[in-house]
């Protein structure tokens, strides 16, 4: 059984970085039912492919079980399975968890990727294939063969050859694999108990809610147990439609969907770790974490010493918890963070202590009356040595397709400003509380209205 995985990311050969294996070597590991093995057919810096080859050993599957001789006679060693799951699990884990030391933010970064498996077995043919993954923006090719070459009346056999294309994180990739690779194959080779929600909704996370075939997958992905089936199925429903207090969520989802097509978010957070380590500012306050977009890069960056996330809603605060949990950290990692509900327009001491403030995309969920008392928390009592602010220029709205003319990004938003607006209002903040600021724009620039994101750097 092989998984290859190819890109063209330039310099290509840093996948060995992302998926924690030297390009230059072939290594090898022991897993309970067979050897995986991982090496580089290429490893160019225009083009690098891996490989994961996967020996499952026929004999090992029913050793000790009383098998019956058609048992040792199976596909299972030549197609993709939850075997190749869990080989992907073990071999690949950081990448998996979209971690990597060496290169954080490039874990994080969509490259362009092509993954070949050379034998899936679909059960329900073609049209299910193409149903999991092209809603997740892959490009699918595929080729079937007959079920034997002597015999076509027999037509053709559920085995394919699967190709997937898409620029992605790799890590999304991986995690795409390992879910939908056993829900292709309709089956596994463990007993599935409650631990398979909890494997199902981290694997899935940002993904799963929103997909079509949501409960066909989860239906398979559990054995179609109907118990688990049921309790997977509500738990996704409750993150994809949360309680009417939190409307802050769908329309968090909304202004995402607006903005996507550029992969807006990723930018700014690049541009904001960026600013924080230019001023080597390792401790963070996030003020208005929200669900903890900015807490989850900074946790899983050891330059950043302590961590804190503030937000004045109860549930944001709950769904960044865990969403942070499935990160799988070490007790030292977690030790960096805590969250703090609480409101920016009042002062608070425990927002003192670090070297910078990240408020992003908040402040335009402020009433503009309240915005004199989150200056005067923030910028005098507060009073860290960098803050960092972003905001949307609503100059730049004209350009998303899906925003109708006129309407701001979010229903929560009470302002929009144009750049100049911005640009006034920081400069003004800054005077009166002793901060030089730099702007930057962040996401494509237009020539005409400037970029997507816009972004404050203040220092004192
Ligand atoms: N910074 C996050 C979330 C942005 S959404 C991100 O970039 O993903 C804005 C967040 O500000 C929401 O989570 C909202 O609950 C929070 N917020 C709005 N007004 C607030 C206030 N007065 N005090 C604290 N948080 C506030």
């Amino acid at each position: 059984m092989l998984l290859t995985i190819a890109t063209t990311y330039s310099p290509a050969t840093e996948l060995g970085f992302l998926l924690h294996k030297h390009p230059d070597r072939c290594q090898s590991f022991s897993l309970t039912f067979g050897q995986a093995h991982v090496f580089y057919p290429e490893a160019q810096p225009e083009r690098c492919m891996a490989a994961l080859l996967l020996d499952v050993d026929p004999v090992k599957l029913v050793r000790g079980k009383g098998a019956r001789l058609e048992q040792y006679v199976s596909d299972r060693p030549y197609v993709a399975s939850s075997f190749l799951s869990v080989a992907i699990a073990q071999v690949f884990s950081t990448a998996l968890s979209g971690r990597c030391k060496d290169r954080p933010e490039l874990a994080q970064t969509p490259i362009p990727l092509v993954a070949n498996i050379s034998v899936l077995p679909c059960r329900g043919g073609e049209s299910f294939l193409r149903l999991l993954f092209e809603p997740l923006g892959y490009t699918v090719s595929d080729q079937s063969y007959p079920l034997d070459e002597e015999f076509p009346d027999w037509g053709q056999s559920q085995y394919f050859t699967v190709q997937l294309q898409h620029t992605l994180p790799l890590g999304d990739l991986l995690s795409h694999l390992y879910v939908l690779i056993p829900v292709l194959d309709d089956d596994k080779h463990y007993w599935v108990n409650d631990d398979e929600i909890e494997k199902l909704l981290r694997h899935g996370e940002g993904w799963l809610t929103q997909h079509p075939a949501r409960s066909q997958i989860t239906r398979r992905y559990l054995k179609r147990q109907h118990r688990l089936t049921r309790e997977a199925l509500a738990q996704l429903a409750e993150e994809d439609n949360p309680d009417p207090d939190s409307a802050e969520e769908s329309h968090a989802e909304e202004e995402a969907a607006v903005e996507k097509p550029i992969s807006l978010n990723q930018q700014r957070m690049n541009a904001v770790i960026a600013a924080l380590k230019q001023s080597n500012a390792k401790r963070v306050i996030d003020l208005g974490c929200g669900q903890g977009n900015l807490l989850k890069i900074l946790l899983q960056d050891s330059f950043f010493e302590k961590i804190t996330g503030v937000d004045v809603s109860h549930r944001s605060l709950e769904i960044a918890q865990e969403r942070l949990d499935r990160l799988r950290l070490t007790r030292n990692q977690w030790e960096r963070l805590q969250l703090i509900q609480s409101a920016l327009t009042y002062q608070d001491k425990r927002f003192q202590g670090y070297d910078a403030a990240t408020v992003i995309e908040v402040i335009e969920h402020l009433d503009l009356p309240r915005l004199g008392a989150f200056e005067r928390v923030l910028f005098e009592f507060t009073h860290p040595k960098i803050i960092v602010v972003t905001t949307p220029n609503i100059e730049y709205n004209v350009k998303f397709e899906k925003l109708p003319a006129g309407k701001l990004r979010h229903k929560d938003h009470r302002f929009e400003w144009t750049r100049l607006e911005f640009q006034t209002w920081a400069n003004q903040v800054a005077e009166k509380f002793a901060y030089a600021v730099e702007f930057q724009s962040v996401g494509m620039e237009d020539s005409e209205v400037g970029s997507p994101t816009q972004m404050a750097v203040f220092s004192s």
